[in-house]
């Protein structure tokens, strides 16, 4: 009888599972089965463009129905509502429970708000299509707003945090702004754009001279970088900060933290801090059967480091995940998890970026790094056949 192998998640890891186990396993051998809360699957890297309106949402939403077309793998759009690894049963919210052989969980993370007052509550997030297009939105309903009230409420937008996604945001907005601003007849420098990061830098991690380049560019547009300063509570619209300041604003969006899936933290697999721990194969180390993917699993590099989570990392665990699936299921040596690092590009705007790539850390600047950008997306596409999904 054929295995039933079901995967949880259809951002990049648990898509990547399931191609890649569809690759090896006939479909005799195992049944493979997706699910995800929403239809599609979301190019996340891209979310800051689409909550600028700079691209069309069919560029970041790609039909799963389409990617999985003729491969076998039966598609099924829910929330997971629990797992429980002892009964090897998932619960879904419309379709009741399911069982399984083997699990692959990569249901992403969530986004942290640390406990901070009025933070949840009274800031907008940006890890979803769906929250992508609300920014978008929300952003240009105030600056229509403005353009009648003059309520200095309406002008001021703050990002939260100051790490990929809040200056990819933030470099898009501002590239955006005279445009907005001319098309409602807004002076542009009424408009005020604040990123605040608590820790020292912006962008932590980039080499020093990238990020002195990272710097220049935003605050040369228009940017007022806060740093070193921590967002301590959020009354309404006011943003108030450790240093005793606070910043009135109708637009808060939070992009400070990332945390574990409470789905998977409260399932009774072994977890570090809301992700689960896994061994070199990317198996679970409280149960062996349960294969875990993406943001959802902590792994540690060489230097005894746990890895950020990335969309890189978490494309190479799951193909890394659909072979070892199969090889389990052969009985043949499982092989262990290497994540090939390439490189982290960070984007500034429409026309500007840093970045290092390849095993030599190669620094790109400029326009050089947004083509490499561009083009990194483009070949993850093609990889999953997404191009022409874009493209029909
Ligand atoms: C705005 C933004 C920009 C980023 N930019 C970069 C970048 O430039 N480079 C980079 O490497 N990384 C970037 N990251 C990080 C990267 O996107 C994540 O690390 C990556 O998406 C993790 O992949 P994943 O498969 O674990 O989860 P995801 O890609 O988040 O996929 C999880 C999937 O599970 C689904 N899901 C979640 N909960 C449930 C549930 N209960 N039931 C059913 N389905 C559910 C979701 O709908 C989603 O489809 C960025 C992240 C964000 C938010």
């Amino acid at each position: 009888m054929a295995k039933q192998i079901l995967i949880l998640g259809g951002g990049y890891g648990g898509l990547l599972s399931a191609l890649t186990a569809r690759k090896y396993f006939t479909p005799q051998e195992a049944e493979i089965t997706l699910v995800n809360r929403v239809p599609y699957h979301q190019i996340v890297t891209e979310l800051h463009r689409l909550a600028v309106s700079g691209l069309n949402e069919g560029n970041v939403a790609l039909p799963l129905n389409k990617l999985l077309k003729n491969k076998s793998i039966q598609l099924i759009i829910d929330n997971v509502e629990n797992i429980d690894p002892e009964k090897k049963q998932v619960r879904l919210l419309a379709s009741g429970n399911l069982g399984y052989d083997k699990l692959v969980v990569a249901l992403g993370g969530e986004t942290a708000f640390f406990g901070i007052p009025g933070l949840e509550e009274n800031s907008m997030t940006l890890k979803s299509v769906e929250e992508a297009k609300k920014v978008s939105a929300h952003i240009q309903a105030r600056l229509d707003a403005y353009a009648k009230s003059k309520d200095e409420k309406d002008a001021t937008i703050v990002i939260g945090g100051g790490g990929l996604t809040g200056i990819e945001l933030t470099g898009e907005i501002v590239d955006m702004l005279p445009k907005w601003c001319e098309k409602r007849g807004i002076d542009r420098s009424e408009i005020k754009l604040h990123n605040i990061e608590a820790g020292p830098t912006i962008l932590a991690g980039f080499p020093a001279e990238l990020l002195e380049r990272a710097k220049e560019s935003l605050t040369k547009r228009g940017v007022n970088l806060i740093m070193g300063v921590a967002v301590t509570e959020v009354q309404g619209t006011k943003v108030m900060l450790k240093d005793g300041s606070s910043i009135d604003t109708n637009t808060f969006v939070w992009t400070g933290g990332v945390t574990g899936n409470p789905v998977v933290a409260n399932c009774g697999i072994e977890v570090n801090r809301g992700r689960a721990t896994v061994n070199e194969f990317l198996q679970s180390t409280s149960h062996s059967d349960v294969f875990l993917a993406g943001d959802n699993a902590v792994v540690f590099g060489p230097e005894g480091r746990p890895y950020p989570p990335s969309a890189q990392i978490a494309w190479q665990m799951g193909e890394a995940i659909g072979y070892n699936l199969y090889a389990d299921y052969k009985g043949i040596p499982l092989q262990s998890f290497q994540f090939v690092n390439s490189g982290v590009l960070a984007s500034l705007g429409r026309k500007d970026a840093i970045g290092t790539v390849g095993a030599s850390q190669l620094r790109l600047r400029g326009l050089s790094a947004t083509l490499m950008k561009e083009a990194s997306n483009v070949r993850y596409l093609q990889h999953v056949n997404g191009l022409s999904s874009i493209l029909h």
